[in-house]
């Protein structure tokens, strides 16, 4: 069994609901950027979470809950 950290990630961001507020991106740089809009963007190879533990806080920080994180760890209560 190995699923202290490595659980595998879908992290997805809904465009319908992400109102450009950034969040995202400065809370978990290596997993977020925004387009030149200010929306959300996942980058590129990164929808597993590239293993930061960063993209659930930045699920957090998204002001409208735009961030999904399903599957890792069985916890995943942030969800979109
Ligand atoms: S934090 Fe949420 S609203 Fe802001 S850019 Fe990211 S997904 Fe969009």
């Amino acid at each position: 069994m190995r699923d202290d950290d490595g659980g595998t990630l879908d992290v997805t961001i809904d465009h319908d609901v992400c109102i450009g507020a950034g969040q995202c991106a400065l809370t978990a740089p290596g997993v977020f950027t925004q387009d030149d809009d200010g929306f959300g963007e996942v980058l590129p190879g990164r929808r597993d979470g590239g293993g930061d533990p960063l993209v659930r806080e930045a699920a957090r920080a998204c002001p409208v809950g735009a961030v999904g994180v399903r599957g890792g760890r069985s916890q995943g209560g942030v969800s979109g």
